[in-house]
């Protein structure tokens, strides 16, 4: 028997211990999500909508209890945290409309019928990471059960607690045992055992981009299908003729909100040269001022890193002697607390401009013209998300075609609406997440052509 003991990431303390589900019992789970799937696809339509919003309307209840849990456990700012739960209702009250719309297509043939059906897979093994453990948790369950599908949901180690009361939820909303399964528990234990079961159909990964591939591979085995949010590198690419007080107020929380650790980070900033110094002292300002607290406060804007281990790994990017331009302020003391810190590398062969810092560390670069700004911006393996600042149109629409990323937005740094797809190009993923066409992957499409000349 072995269990893990969560830590408060703002002070260090001891939460609760919970049990680390073993092979054995990850297996019984499967196969009880493996039979409720005989009877889950069968729900009639209505009724699997009326479930899934019933679901929500009881995530949407418990709120406040969802976000204070998120707090304690992730150190997500309270503010974050009540947007986290609610987009995770919001997300099922999205996919609730898709089960009675979950249409197949009448193709003409000759002497028959050709028909296609969505048919769902199966049990889906959606594995969680400790970022954003409600959100990227809602956005596989969500379209995975409407699409009639059962779900064994592994939440990262560090972070379970909110995931395992969304199972609880599930169940007081009706759900019927076995069609939600929260299994906390190692990756190398829980996690693996998706992807060599046979009765997983298919998996639903975030997390690091090494992980991922290696479950990639591991999937190639039985082909089982697989979509993958991975990690990023996005450039927040301020031009010239942009808004610039917006764009060096807005580019803190593009980078910093939850300590950076997201994968849309706008962790590089690309600034014109004819703009770059009055940027910087605008961005000094708004740095500065970003407040790193308590995230229990109403007014924190950022909290601590997640653990010991991610603030180690955070430092280790800015070692004595890195190029520093200026640090806001983070509480000292006990918690994995990391000022926002913004570097200005000498050139873009420098670590922490490369890779994914996954804290609050931000690089500034500048860049002479538009092909310059689409050429640093795409050199990099990722391609998940950015940011576009300009007041002309037409080079708005050039560069956000032009950049190579799956997420964009100009003139502002919000990438994720639960009704737009959401995912990556290159080593940022494989496949798209929310939006109208995400229940495609959750079902496959079967054709049947019905002879009427017998
Ligand atoms: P990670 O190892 O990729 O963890 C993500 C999830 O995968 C966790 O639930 C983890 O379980 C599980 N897992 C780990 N090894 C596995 C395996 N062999 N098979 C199946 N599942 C497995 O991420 P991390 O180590 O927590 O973070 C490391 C770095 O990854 C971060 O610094 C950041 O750069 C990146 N990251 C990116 C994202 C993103 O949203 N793109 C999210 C998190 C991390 P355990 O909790 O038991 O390890
Ligand atoms: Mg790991």
């Amino acid at each position: 028997m072995s269990a893990y003991t969560i830590i408060n990431p703002t002070n260090a303390k001891p939460v609760q211990d919970i049990h680390l589900a073993d092979l054995f019992e990850t297996d019984v789970a499967i196969e009880k999500a493996d039979r409720a799937f005989q009877s889950w696809r069968h729900v009639s339509p209505g009724d699997r909508a009326k479930l899934l919003r019933k679901f929500a309307a009881i995530v949407e209840e418990h709120n406040e209890e969802l976000a204070q849990l998120e707090v304690l456990n992730s150190g997500h700012t309270i503010g974050n945290a009540r947007w986290e739960a609610g987009n995770v209702a919001n997300v099922l009250n999205y996919y609730s409309a898709a089960p009675e719309r979950l249409f197949g297509r009448q193709i003409p043939v000759p002497n028959g019928i050709d028909i296609t059906f969505k048919e769902p897979l199966g049990v889906i093994g959606i594995i969680v990471p400790w970022n954003f453990p409600m959100p990227i948790a809602g956005w596989g369950f969500g379209p995975a059960l409407a699409a009639g599908n059962t779900v064994v949901l592994k939440p990262a180690e560090l972070t379970p607690l909110t995931a395992i009361r969304l199972g609880e939820l599930a169940l007081e909303a009706g759900i019927p045992e076995g069609v939600f399964n929260i299994i906390p528990g190692k990756g190398s234990v829980v996690g693996e055992r998706f992807v060599s079961h046979p009765a997983v159909r298919k998996i639903v990964f975030t997390g690091s981009t090494s992980v991922g591939k290696h479950i990639m591979q591991g999937c190639s085995a039985q082909v089982k299908r697989l979509t993958l949010e991975l990690g990023g590198k996005s450039a927040n690419i301020i031009f010239g003729d942009a808004d610039i007080e917006k764009a060096a107020a807005g580019a803190p929380g593009a980078v910093f909100d939850n300590a950076g650790q997201d994968c849309c980070a706008r962790s590089r900033i690309l600034v014109q040269r004819s703009v770059y110094d009055r940027f910087m002292e605008l961005f000094e300002t708004a740095v500065k001022a970003f407040r790193c607290e308590d995230p229990a406060l109403e007014t924190a804007e950022m909290g601590p890193l997640i653990s010991a281990t991610q603030l180690e790994r955070v430092r280790e990017f800015v070692p004595e002697g890195a190029e520093i331009a200026f640090q806001g302020n983070a509480p000292t003391g006990d918690g994995y607390w990391f000022p926002p810190t913004v570097l200005t590398p000498k050139n873009t062969e420098d670590r922490a401009y490369r890779e994914e810092v996954f804290g609050p560390v931000v690089s500034v670069l500048p860049f002479t013209d538009e092909e310059d700004a689409i050429k640093i911006a795409n050199d990099s393996e990722y391609g998940l998300s950015g940011s576009i600042w300009s007041r002309d149109i037409g080079r708005a629409v050039r560069v956000s075609r032009a950049v190579e990323a799956g997420n964009l937005s100009v003139n502002s740094n919000s990438s994720v609406r639960y009704w737009t797809p959401f995912g990556g190009y290159k080593q940022s993923g494989l496949g798209r997440e929310l939006g109208p066409d995400a229940l495609d992957a959750f079902t496959e499409t079967k054709n049947v052509f019905f002879d009427t000349q017998n």
